[in-house]
């Protein structure tokens, strides 16, 4: 049988994730997002803030810049995952486009100051997260800071936010003397050094274990207490494993039952590795999110994310660059090549899509297709507006993405 080229996958669904990055104005978003774009090799320069060089702090009057102004939606590669980062403004006056960006990814990391916890907006943002059904790892930022408090920020994260923290790290030594982080599942001291990207591997220090010993049971104990299931798997282990551990923060992530919380210092790069481990271990893949519904007429449909379902797509965001008018969207399903048509249900008119692009930072690299589960921009649309779905000519529906109000059982 011949394989339709339509239906090639360019990478397993399984391994991308569209990720938002959400927090309160000045907890660090920007920082953590040039670190994870600097780890993954998606930018060869550490931008610093400070400095003018950051590349998702666009200025939104250098509309002519275009590359710069489409970090609206990032992507790069960590450890054989595609990681999509989807720009969320951190401020309540844009809420309409935070409410846009959440309907099109599939998870978010929520980033606090480590000094000041969960702050007005970071309780907004986390509602809306909530309503739009987004599961979430939460990171404590700025540990290095003279008043950081991992266990203050942790609980004014219960308190403020009415989850329960999953807290798998401990930190090693306060503020200035921030080294590193115990992880708690596998019983690892990761210790950044100055001056070093990477960080190095080792055994829990002696004067630390029995601390981190009391964490770690902390951890199973809020694991079992959500998760009979995990807690039959605990009782039938000797010693819980880091793997069966693992597991059930996944479902509980997935779920919306609790919060994974992971802790660093972004600005000095300490903890950005276990951040994106985290990233592709807990938070879903198109595939792990429910089927998106749409409707025509009075017909209700559920696409599947299947590269060889017609093909449907939301715009969520649109920018007029130097590359001509960029629209950025989200496929739920089907493949969409360059060159075919797609029928725009904003105007109701037909239009060629010319070229498709995945935006790494600080270059752009040209596909020839998008499939179910991409995030990328097209040039050649003219008319597709923020919020507009674009789909196959022959199967036209407007897409509606599941909220938290209404959950949507999926059938694919
Ligand atoms: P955003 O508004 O959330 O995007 O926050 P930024 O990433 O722009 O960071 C706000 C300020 O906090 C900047 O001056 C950063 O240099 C600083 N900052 C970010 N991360 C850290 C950190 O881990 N430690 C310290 N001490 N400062 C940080």
């Amino acid at each position: 049988m011949r394989t339709n080229p339509h239906h090639r996958s360019v990478d397993p669904l399984t391994a991308v994730r569209n990720l938002g990055i959400l927090a309160h104005v000045d907890a660090g978003k920007t920082t953590v997002t040039e670190r994870i774009l600097y780890l993954t090799g998606a930018t060869h320069k550490r931008g610093e803030v400070h400095d003018g060089t950051t590349v998702t702090d666009f200025d939104p009057q250098e509309r002519d810049r275009g590359i710069t102004i489409f970090a609206a939606a990032v992507s790069c590669v960590w450890d054989g995952h595609r990681i999509n980062l989807i720009d969320t403004p951190g401020h309540v006056d844009f809420s309409d486009e935070v409410a846009r960006s959440l309907r099109v990814l599939d998870g978010a990391v929520a980033v606090f100051d480590a000094v000041a916890g969960v702050e007005p907006q970071s309780e907004a943002v986390w509602r809306q997260a909530d309503h739009h059904g987004v599961p979430r790892i939460a990171f404590v930022n700025k540990l290095d800071r003279a008043g950081a408090d991992l266990d203050a920020a942790v609980a004014s994260i219960r308190e403020r936010l009415h989850t329960v923290p999953l807290v798998v790290q401990m930190p090693i030594g306060r503020e200035d003397g921030f080294t590193g982080v115990v992880d708690l599942l596998r019983m690892r001291a990761l210790v950044w050094a100055d001056r070093r990207d990477s960080f190095e591997e080792g055994p829990v220090p002696e004067a630390l274990r029995e601390e981190a010993g009391r964490r770690r049971r902390l951890l199973e104990e809020a694991v079992a207490e959500l998760h009979p299931a995990a807690l039959e798997e605990f009782c039938a282990e000797s010693s819980v494993s880091a793997g069966t551990l693992a597991a059930a923060l996944r479902e509980l992530t997935l779920g919306g039952e609790g919060v994974v919380v992971l802790c660093g210092s972004a600005y000095r790069n300490r903890g950005i590795e276990p951040l994106l481990e985290a990233v592709t271990a807990y938070l879903p893949s198109p595939l792990d999110v429910p089927a998106v519904r749409g409707t025509l007429g009075d017909t209700v449909q559920e696409r599947a994310a299947d590269p060889a379902a017609p093909f449907a797509a939301l715009v969520f965001k649109v920018n007029a660059t130097a590359t001509g008018r960029l629209t950025c969207l989200r496929v739920y399903s089907g493949t969409l090549l360059k060159g075919d048509a797609v029928l725009d249900m904003g105007v109701g008119r037909t239009e060629r899509v010319g070229r498709i692009l995945r935006v790494q930072a600080d270059r752009h690299a040209e596909t020839d297709r998008a499939v179910a589960g991409d995030i990328v921009a097209v040039v050649g649309l003219k008319s597709a507006r923020a919020g507009t779905t674009l789909c196959a000519p022959a199967a036209p529906l407007v897409l509606e993405p599941p909220s938290a109000a209404e959950p949507v059982v999926s059938v694919a």
